[in-house]
């Protein structure tokens, strides 16, 4: 959203000409005159901005228009209330410069939250924020972190080498990435296989070929993907596998790093509805980290918001976005383009960057960028006050009325 605002006033201040090339409708909504639509390398609409939106000609580009408007959640899903998963004040620091340094950056504060069967719970927030460090150390890929984390009531060790080959087959991880994350050596076939061959060795090399097959097509491809190398695949194919390799040994929990972030719009549609098909189908639960709250809006029952490593708030989806109390948790959820022409956008909604880790501001770490900040703020940290399922830290949360009405 800054960078959008700066280009704006760079634009009018220069008399510059702006040609955006994006697969965000609501970017286009918010800063386009004029659209053009391609398709296949050919233009197949082209028209001022508020006229496509209003009466598109083109199937294409009414598919998109629509997968860019992301409404509320459909349905939620069947909390069984069984826990999956319990981290208990899970902590992650490192040393900066490649190790040499011995001050230690806190990368995500001592934090706690529970994962049910069946529930999607989002971890968002900027670039920084301790999302992925979060998510790697609950994955044991970051082994030297403090705090515990329990799976299906059994402790789990810190680091995925010394786990139980039970809770590496249970907790599966799908990443940004998706191309990058395939072993480009490997056929689509032998991707999607390996978890079997790794957990379950009886298995016969027919059995195997014929799950791996099965697992594609459960995921949107058809066996002609099987001998194909990740290099053949576009990005929404090569996520799927990615998939498709997380779910072939039916785990009890997918960690979702950024998974969807890379894709365009339609192709996002697909793979949440995929995830909620498998979760419907089999309890799944699922941690879904994201920055970005129109999907996150789509498809969790519970959000976690975290800045500069803290949670700052918590709260069951719908009453987070109708209600959040913490002006961070505001601000991005006002940072989510609309696609509508119509919709004039607002002041950039927060200003600044996040602070350096290496230098976290004294009191509450928001306070720079706070426009609500009071002398307290800047010298008193925040609590983290109330319980699962809603949690914040603001001095000033009680005051506040941040609904946006
Ligand atoms: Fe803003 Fe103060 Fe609340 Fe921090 S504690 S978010 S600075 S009002």
């Amino acid at each position: 959203a800054q960078i959008l605002a700066l280009l704006l006033e760079l634009r009018k201040q220069l008399n510059t000409a702006m040609l955006l090339i994006t697969h965000d409708l609501g970017v286009i909504a918010g800063t386009c005159e004029r659209m053009v639509v391609l398709q296949d390398g050919k233009l197949i609409e082209e028209g001022r901005t508020r006229e496509v939106f209003a009466n598109c000609k083109a199937e294409a580009t009414r598919k998109m228009i629509e997968s860019g408007i992301w409404g509320r959640p459909n349905e939620l899903a069947v909390v069984t209330g069984e826990t999956a998963l319990t981290v208990s004040e899970l902590a992650v620091s490192f040393r900066p410069h490649g190790g040499w340094s011995r001050k230690r950056l806190q990368a995500v504060m001592p934090m706690s939250f529970t994962l049910s069967r069946g529930e999607t719970v989002a971890i968002v927030g900027e670039s920084g924020s301790g999302k992925t460090s979060l998510a790697r150390a609950v994955l044991g890929l970051i082994p030297e972190h403090a705090g515990t984390i329990s799976f299906l009531g059994r402790y789990l060790e810190n680091a995925v080498t010394r786990r139980a080959g039970s809770a590496k087959r249970q907790l599966q991880m799908v990443f940004q990435d998706p191309v990058g994350s395939l072993n480009p050596a490997m056929r689509v076939s032998s991707i999607v296989g390996e978890p079997l061959w790794i957990h379950e060795p009886a298995m016969s090399t027919r059995d195997r070929t014929k799950a791996a097959a099965d697992m594609l097509v459960e995921v949107g491809l058809d066996e002609a993907f099987m001998d194909r190398f990740p290099h053949e695949l576009s990005g929404g194919q090569a996520q799927r596998v990615a998939i498709a390799r997380a779910l072939i040994v039916r785990p009890a929990v997918i960690v979702c790093d950024e998974a969807v972030a890379a894709l365009d719009n339609t192709i996002k549609r697909d793979i949440l509805a995929l995830l909620k098909r498998e979760q419907d189908r089999s309890n799944l639960a699922i941690v879904f980290i994201s920055h970005d709250l129109g999907i996150v809006r789509q498809i969790s029952d519970r959000v976690i918001v975290l800045y500069m490593g803290r949670v700052v708030e918590e709260g069951e989806t719908e009453s987070l976005f109708a209600r959040p109390q913490h002006p961070y948790t505001r601000a991005l959820i006002d940072a989510v383009p609309v696609a509508d022409p119509d919709v004039v956008p607002g002041n950039v909604p927060v200003a600044g960057e996040v602070s350096s880790l290496s230098d976290p501001p004294p009191g509450c770490v928001f306070h720079p960028r706070c426009t609500y900040a009071l002398d307290d703020c800047r010298t008193a940290i925040p609590d983290l006050q109330g319980t699962e399922p809603a949690r914040i830290a603001c001095h000033r949360a009680d005051e506040l009325d941040l609904s946006g009405n």
